[in-house]
C-alpha cells in the first residue's frame, strides 16, 4: 500500500465523497445492503490491510472494560497495570491509547491480534447495519483508511449510475 499516494487521492476526492455521504443521509437506495455487500467484497480484492496498517499508525481504538481485562490477561499483567502503562481516559470517559502508532503494532502487524479490542476487530465498520448510520464515521475515515476511501468512491459511482440521484 502506497500511503503517500493514498493521502493524495483522499485529499483530491474527499470533498465530493463527503457531499455524497451527506446526501446519503437523506436518500438511501432500497437496495443499499446488497450494494454495500457487493461493493465491499470488491474493495477487499484490492486492499490488503497487512501492507497498510494506517489505522494502527494514526488512530486509536476505544478499549472497553472487557477488552482491557482480556488483553491484560493475554499479556500476563493486571488490568490496572495495563491501563496505567498504555491508556488514558478521554473527557467522554473512553479509554484510548496514549501513543500512536499503537504500541502493539510490530512490523506492520498486530501483536495481540487474537485478543485485540473489539473496536479494532470491527474496523473499518463497513458491515455495520444500516450502513448510513455510520456516514459520519466513514466521512471522518476517508483520509485514514484506504478501504473506506475505495468503498465510498465505488458506491458513489455505482449509485450515481444506477439510481436517479
Ligand atoms: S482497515 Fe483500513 S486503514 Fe486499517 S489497515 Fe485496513 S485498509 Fe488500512
Ligand atoms: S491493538 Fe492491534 S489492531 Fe488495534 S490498533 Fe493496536 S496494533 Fe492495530
Amino acid at each position: 500500500m502506497d500511503l503517500i499516494k493514498f493521502k493524495r487521492s483522499a485529499a483530491r476526492k474527499k470533498t465530493k465523497l463527503k457531499a455524497f455521504l451527506t446526501k446519503l443521509d437523506d436518500i438511501v437506495p432500497e437496495e443499499m445492503p446488497r450494494l454495500v455487500k457487493e461493493t465491499d467484497a470488491e474493495v477487499w480484492q484490492e486492499v490488503d490491510c497487512t501492507t497498510c496498517a494506517n489505522c494502527c499508525k494514526t488512530m486509536t481504538p476505544t478499549f472497553s472494560k472487557a477488552d482491557i481485562v482480556r488483553i491484560a490477561a493475554f499479556l500476563e499483567t493486571t488490568p490496572e497495570v495495563f491501563t496505567k502503562k498504555w491508556l488514558y481516559k478521554e473527557e467522554a470517559g473512553d479509554w484510548v491509547n496514549k501513543k500512536q502508532p499503537c504500541q502493539f503494532l510490530k512490523r506492520n502487524k498486530c501483536s495481540i491480534y487474537e485478543v485485540r479490542p473489539k473496536d479494532c476487530a470491527e474496523f473499518p465498520h463497513h458491515n455495520k447495519k444500516p450502513f448510513d448510520v455510520y456516514n459520519d464515521t466513514f466521512s471522518n475515515n476517508l483520509d485514514k483508511c484506504p478501504a473506506t476511501l475505495l468503498l465510498v468512491d465505488k458506491l458513489k459511482k455505482r449509485i450515481e449510475e444506477e439510481y436517479v440521484w
